[in-house]
């Protein structure tokens, strides 16, 4: 029988045999989880000897608990979740008219992830647009809660856009051109502040050089430039022992990729968002990791994907405190429903970060070397073998089959 994982003082307490709730997802999402599933079995058993297992509990969301339950994201799911505290889930249908949005972003708000986390790293052999695409290597905090993502947006000539406008003419005198469709762009200093100090403790953790905070403070004062202001302070008032702001570190180094003037501490740097899209490309290896708000957080999230060949391989954890959902990053790609074809990494490595989070590095270890693995030997799924010299193109289950091998 699994166990509950319990969050106390600020720390996962993981059972040796914990119950994790998972969500199929819809299309390709049944291919893709039975995969996962035997990968992570497999590594489990692996590197434990059987110690170590997880007791995997489905639960329902999208078009099978809309079929099943006639609702697409059941109270029950939410529950078994907050329950459990730590899901898996492979990608859901964004139903089309009425009701929920998003499930993603309805999953995010009511269980308060806020921190969207993309890993972002080159495997070899993978073919990239990059000369050197092993440069790059970066772990992105990105806000998921606020911004222009917040969901407060009122369609042009609706009376919820006429009244701002007219307000804000009446109030301010601030002019908005009339008709015009209304969004509103919230950014706190609270929600800031536990996202930047999320990033802060990961670069500490895991003892990377850096914290980048990407914003457009130059163009958007109060809300991106509030952003990077209460980032810094967050770094120094809660973190001011372990970090030192790029400006201290001593003229010139602070573009390097660990300076020696900050001994060893984590130096917190600030660049402009468009800037930022430039260095990663030109001189990645100055960046590990990158905390941003929501919007350019998720621009960021995939242009660097695709620096490494693509989102086909980009894992993604959304994570609150006490709560995580661990997510492949692509869509249902319906096309491919139930043919045993699409690739299964994303939700994969999705499952490697969420070990590593619990605390099983060995696991997430073993998992990353058995992708690795997997695609050096060139037996891969169609999206990469259409683009690798001398590739066998595999199913979904023999990919999963050679990862196996590889754990
Ligand atoms: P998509 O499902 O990501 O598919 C777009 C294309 O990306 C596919 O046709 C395929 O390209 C490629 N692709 C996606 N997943 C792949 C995989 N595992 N292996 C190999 N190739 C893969 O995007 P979409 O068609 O825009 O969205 C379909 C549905 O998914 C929508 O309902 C959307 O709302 C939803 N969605 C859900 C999530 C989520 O749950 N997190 C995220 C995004 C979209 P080729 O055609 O070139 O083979």
């Amino acid at each position: 029988m699994g166990e509950r994982i319990d969050f106390r003082e600020g720390r996962w307490v993981v059972p040796d045999c914990p119950t994790i709730p998972f969500i199929e997802g819809d299309g390709t999402g049944p291919d893709i989880w039975r995969a996962a599933r035997r990968v992570f079995d497999a590594a489990l058993a692996k590197v434990s000897g059987g110690k170590r297992r997880v007791e995997w509990l489905e639960v329902l969301a999208g078009e099978k608990a809309f079929r099943q339950a006639g609702s697409w994201l059941p109270e029950a799911t939410l529950e078994t979740i907050r329950q459990y505290r730590v899901a898996i889930k492979g990608p859901l249908t964004t139903p089309v008219g009425g009701g929920i949005r998003s499930l993603n972003v309805a999953l995010r708000q009511i269980l308060d992830l806020y921190a969207c986390v993309r890993p972002v790293r080159y495997f070899d052999g993978v073919p990239s647009p990059m000369r050197e695409p092993q440069k790059l290597n970066v772990v992105i905090f990105r806000e998921n809660i606020e911004d222009v993502y917040s969901g407060i947006e009122y369609q042009a000539r609706s009376s919820e856009a006429n009244a701002i406008i007219e307000f804000l003419a009446e109030r301010f005198g601030a002019k908005i051109r009339p008709g015009s469709a209304i969004g509103i762009k919230p950014i706190s200093e609270f929600g800031t502040q536990r996202l930047v100090a999320k990033a802060i403790q990961h670069a500490i953790h895991a003892r990377l050089p850096s914290v980048t905070l990407v914003h457009k403070g130059n163009i958007m004062k109060f809300t991106e430039g509030g952003f990077r202001e209460w980032g810094y302070a967050v770094a120094r008032e809660r973190f001011g022992g372990d970090t030192l702001p790029e400006s201290e570190v001593g003229a010139g180094a602070g573009g390097t990729a660990r300076p020696a003037g900050a001994n060893g501490r984590v130096v917190i740097k600030d660049r402009i968002t468009d800037a930022m899209f430039a260095q990663l490309v030109l001189r990645p290896e100055e960046y590990s990791v990158i905390a941003a708000p929501n919007l350019n957080g998720d621009l960021l999230s995939d242009a660097a994907a695709a620096q490494v060949g693509g989102l086909g391989l980009a894992p993604g954890g959304n994570v609150g405190d006490g709560y995580a959902v661990y997510e492949a990053t692509h869509g249902t790609a319906p096309k491919y429903a139930g043919r045993d074809k699409v690739n299964p990494s994303s939700l994969i490595l999705s499952g490697a970060m969420m070990f590593e989070e619990l605390g099983w590095n060995d696991v997430a270890d073993a998992i990353t070397r058995g992708i690795a693995g997997a695609i050096k030997s060139r037996r891969v799924t169609y999206d990469l073998a259409r683009l690798m010299p001398e590739a066998t193109e595999v199913s979904t289950s023999a990919f999963a089959g050679a990862i196996i091998e590889h754990v």
